[in-house]
């Protein structure tokens, strides 16, 4: 079993702190990846304090991993060592269900496996994520990563790329469209730059009117301080479709009131408490208010050549792993332009 140490959170109160542990021993189809970057996501915030109450420790957080691959079993054929290798949110599923069999693995009828916290389908563990040394990987759940693109600014895309993109291109957002995005983090500012990409009108909402100079460098039309009713009113009734990346809790009614008729808003931020949903704004309009989870395996890989072809990645700030419990606080006041990423050499 292959030997791994990364940062564990022993408990919901406790900081993170080296923790030593094993991986799974690897199966025929599995690579075994040395973690090069992990993106720290808002989730691993959540989860490492058990907002969402289904937390298990000790708890390894990080998913949104690149790497070097070290080893690759005797079926292994999309990888060899040392290539790099991507890892996201899902590490496994079912394989065999009507959601698995069209490539939507996040919605496996049989539920997926997550890179840390759950038990792990081949041997029973506890998967540990990656604030750590090493991952152990099926070579179906692991992407290729385009050569031309910064790693570090790659590691994020593994999930506040692929959450972004999913729902942008499942709702078809493009020329013509105008189209709302909430909060301006990991998640928003790649939601602002693919839907830039795609060649939609795009509207960065935000608290923070600092962020306002960046949202127009990012690709934002306009940034509109979601805290002024009056600037909000100017927007009413006018989108298509409206991305809501808003980690913490708050009203949907201000952006919901802003839809035009049959218009969407997504829902993509999980806060600790659910929000408590104005029917009206939506009864009156036929809009419809809807939730998305990551992307598929086959989704992630286009996302990726995507970014490859567009050269997009993640505006990151690089940071040791000594620091990741000041970036947990720091992502906590907004203060983050736009994803912290662990350099792992430095574990
Ligand atoms: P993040 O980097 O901390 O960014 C969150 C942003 O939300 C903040 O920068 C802030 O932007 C905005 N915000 C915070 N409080 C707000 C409030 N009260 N009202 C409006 N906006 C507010 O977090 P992240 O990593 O992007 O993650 C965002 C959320 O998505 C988290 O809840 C995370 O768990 C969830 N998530 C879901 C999925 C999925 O599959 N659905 C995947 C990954 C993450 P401004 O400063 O611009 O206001
Ligand atoms: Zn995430
Ligand atoms: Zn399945």
């Amino acid at each position: 079993m292959p030997a791994s140490h990364g940062y564990a959170a022993q408990s919901n109160t406790t900081p993170l702190a080296p923790h030593a542990f094993s991986r799974r021993a690897p199966l025929p189809s599995d690579i075994v990846v040395d973690i090069e970057f992990c993106g720290v996501c808002h989730s691993d915030l959540h989860m490492a304090r058990n907002e969402w109450g289904n937390s298990v420790y000790p708890m390894v957080p990080g998913h949104e991993i690149v790497g070097k691959v070290t080893e690759v079993g005797s079926a292994v054929t999309k990888f060899k060592v040392g290539d790099t290798a991507a890892i996201g949110v899902l590490v496994d599923s079912c394989r065999d269900c009507a959601k698995c069999n069209i490539g939507e693995e996040q919605y496996c009828l049989n539920g997926m496996t997550l890179t840390y916290a759950v038990p792990d389908r081949v041997d029973g563990s506890i998967t540990m994520g990656g604030y750590s040394s090493n991952y152990v990987v099926d070579e179906r759940f692991a992407h290729t990563v385009p050569a031309n693109l910064p790693l570090a600014g790659v590691a994020p895309l593994l999930c506040a790329g692929i959450t972004t993109y999913s729902p942008l291109r499942h709702w078809k957002v493009g020329p013509g469209m105008k189209v709302g995005i909430v909060g301006l983090g990991g998640l928003g500012h790649m939601a602002l730059k693919f839907a830039h990409s795609f060649g939609a009108h795009v509207v960065q909402f935000t608290t923070s009117l600092s962020k306002k100079a960046d949202a127009l460098r990012l690709g934002a039309d306009e940034v509109v301080l979601s805290t002024d009713p009056e600037a909000m009113k100017a927007h009413a009734s006018s989108f298509d479709f409206i991305l809501d990346t808003a980690s913490a809790p708050h009203s949907l009614d201000p952006y919901s009131a802003l839809l035009k008729h049959d218009a969407a808003m997504v829902l993509v931020g999980l806060p600790e408490h659910p929000p408590v949903v104005n029917v009206t704004n939506f009864m009156f309009k036929r809009a419809s208010l809807s939730g998305s989870c990551i992307g598929g395996i086959p989704e992630t890989q286009e996302m990726l050549d995507y970014c490859g072809q567009h050269n997009i990645t993640s505006d990151v700030e690089v940071i040791p792993m000594a620091n990741i419990n000041q970036a947990f606080e720091r992502m906590l006041k907004q203060d983050v332009k736009y994803r912290f990423v662990i350099d792992m050499k430095t574990l």
